[in-house]
């Protein structure tokens, strides 16, 4: 039978979408297949409180895409197509009970001004932890967007090594295998200081002592601090937009409301998928799946396809703990009890401090709802006020550390509870909290929108028990560990399968980068056989002749 496609792609979350368009610029004809009736997965914006509110669902932060190899070979493309984002100089703070407050902006003076206020010695250690940055930073960003294992990843390493020399790359490693806590008390001394960075770690599963978690907290901190904070103007619905319309001009198909139930395998090379619905669609390139990794042994793969061991490993795939998200309407601007300078920041982070996100991180873990949520304030309208009309804002509440399966309550109410039970009691004690940082935020509380980690994963199948990185990225399943070293450069043991997305290496957040080096090692790999056939061609031509 003749194939439909030459690449079909599972899952329209954004690395199916970048993997699509990168096929499709090499002429490649694709299709995906997406389950929901919108595309985007975790990128999704829509006005789910009031009309004319449009409030980021999931996502919001672009930094990591702005920072993308694929947004910078794509960017002129995606704004033809409508894509435009703002950025905010002032990315994050973090607020204390005591109404003061801690900001980063991306004017390095002002923020250590800020700092020396607070305690010169902060300062100091900002500056100390700055300078670090300098020197590690690009030798890491390079790891994060090489495939591992890869040459290029060897190539970087080893000018990583020229350049750093040997105190540095010591300190790169001390720095790869130090958890948040010990990062933080090495350079600084107040706990307001401390948890300005630590609250980043919360943001993927780093509670502060989980070694090999200072890594991301500190690139986050640091490089905010460089860039500000981006969203998608008029919200992030419109990057999913511009991806989309990209992939069609290119003449590729996307499917929406369209599930797979199976990848068909013969002869253990991936032939194609069966839907739900029961089409058959065939591909005969590629089948690239952007699903979480333990969908491929939770039905999606025959399991005999898979070798024994492969299986294990995918069945042992650990998630973490749970987010839930909630979305307010307000008539007027956060009334921060600390001034309206707060409400300028981007983030708000309300912890408040390190040992409230170390025991909030066990809470999680061990099934107890947190007395302390951490709460990611999002001040969208202030980055872009195109969000909700006059001077009403939206705001973007993200609780992170929460656990999947609720079995106990500090207060005792919910012990027991399932999400779908829980989240409207709960979300009323996170605004509690949120109200004791700014109070009469209640009183302008127009309408709000909860999203439970039960609502999240029934809207995205890959957000499993809630989890917002699609598995632990600790460092048993970080780098080649990220799903399974059988599984590394998105390659699978079945010829023409390939998994990419937040499961995969370099793992969550909107770095575009599975889908791109998934997508860029095929036109590579087509090339290469292209050149063979040529050169073989020609020598036995030469041959004869
Ligand atoms: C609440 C929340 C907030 C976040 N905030 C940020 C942030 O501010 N900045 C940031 O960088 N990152 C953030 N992240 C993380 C980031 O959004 C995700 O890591 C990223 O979107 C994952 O992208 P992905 O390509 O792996 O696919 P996903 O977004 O997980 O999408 C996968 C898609 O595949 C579809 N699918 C799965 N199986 C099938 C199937 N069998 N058939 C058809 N379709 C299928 C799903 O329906 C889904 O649409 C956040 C995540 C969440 C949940």
């Amino acid at each position: 039978m003749d194939a439909d496609y030459d690449a079909i792609i599972i899952g329209a979350g954004h690395n199916g979408l970048v993997a699509a368009v990168v096929l499709a610029s090499s002429g490649w004809k694709v299709l995906v297949v997406e389950a929901n009736d919108s595309p985007g997965g975790a990128l999704l914006s829509g006005e789910v409180t009031l009309p004319g509110y449009v409030h980021d669902l999931f996502a919001t932060n672009l930094n990591l895409f702005l920072g993308s190899r694929f947004f910078t070979e794509y960017s002129g493309q995606l704004a033809e197509r409508g894509f435009t984002y703002r950025t905010s100089s002032f990315p994050y703070a973090n607020a204390f009970p005591d109404r003061r407050w801690l900001g980063v902006s991306t004017n390095l003076e002002d923020t250590l001004e800020r700092l020396r206020r607070h305690h010169p010695d902060d300062a100091k250690g900002w500056s100390e932890l700055y300078e670090l940055f300098q020197r590690v930073s690009k030798a890491l960003f390079t790891l994060y967007g090489s495939p591992i294992p890869s040459l290029d990843l060897l190539r970087s390493f080893a000018l990583a090594a020229r350049s750093l020399g040997k105190q540095g790359m010591l300190e790169l490693f001390q720095l790869l295998s130090s958890s948040p806590r010990e990062l933080v008390d090495t350079y600084l001394v107040t706990e307001e200081a401390k948890v300005l960075i630590a609250s980043w770690g919360l943001h993927l599963d780093f509670g502060p002592d989980v070694s090999g978690g200072a890594v991301f907290p500190f690139l986050e901190a640091f490089s905010d601090m460089q860039v500000g904070m981006s969203v998608a103007e008029g919200g992030a619905s419109r990057l999913v937009s511009a991806l989309c319309s990209l992939i069609t001009d290119k003449g590729g198909e996307i499917l929406l409301g369209a599930e797979a139930r199976r990848v068909i395998v013969k002869d253990g090379r991936a032939a194609g998928i069966e839907l739900v619905d029961g089409r058959i669609l065939l591909a005969d390139k590629a089948v690239i799946a952007n699903v979480a990794p333990t969908a491929l042994v939770g039905g999606l793969v025959d399991p005999e396809e898979l070798p024994g061991q492969l299986l294990g490993e995918l069945r042992r795939y650990r998630y973490g703990p749970a987010t839930m998200m909630i979305h307010l309407a307000l008539s007027d601007p956060v009334p921060w009890a600390g001034g309206d300078e707060l409400g300028k920041f981007a983030y708000v982070h309300l912890a408040p401090y390190l040992d409230d996100l170390a025991r909030t991180y066990a809470d999680a873990l061990a099934g107890r709802l947190p007395r302390e949520p951490l709460l990611v304030v999002g001040q969208t309208s202030a980055v872009d006020p195109s969000r909700a009309p006059g001077d009403a804002q939206v705001l973007w509440i993200q609780v992170r550390a929460l656990p999947s399966k609720i079995r106990s309550d500090p207060e005792g109410q919910l012990d027991g509870y399932e999400w779908d039970n829980a989240a409207e009691a709960f979300a009323d004690r996170v605004l509690k909290k949120l109200e004791s940082h700014a109070p009469g935020i209640t009183d302008i509380v127009q309408d709000r929108e909860v999203l439970s980690p039960s609502d999240l994963e029934r809207y995205n199948r890959n957000l499993v028990g809630g989890d917002s990185i699609t598995g632990s990225m600790h460092l048993r399943q970080n780098f080649v560990f990220r799903p399974s070293p059988r599984l590394s450069r998105y390659k699978t043991p079945i010829d023409n399968l390939f998994i990419v997305g937040a499961g995969t290496w370099p793992g969550a957040g909107l770095n575009a980068a599975s889908g791109y080096l998934a997508a860029h090692s095929l036109v590579m790999r087509e090339k290469l056989i292209g050149t063979s056939k040529h050169l073989s061609k020609y020598l036995s031509f030469a041959r004869r002749g």
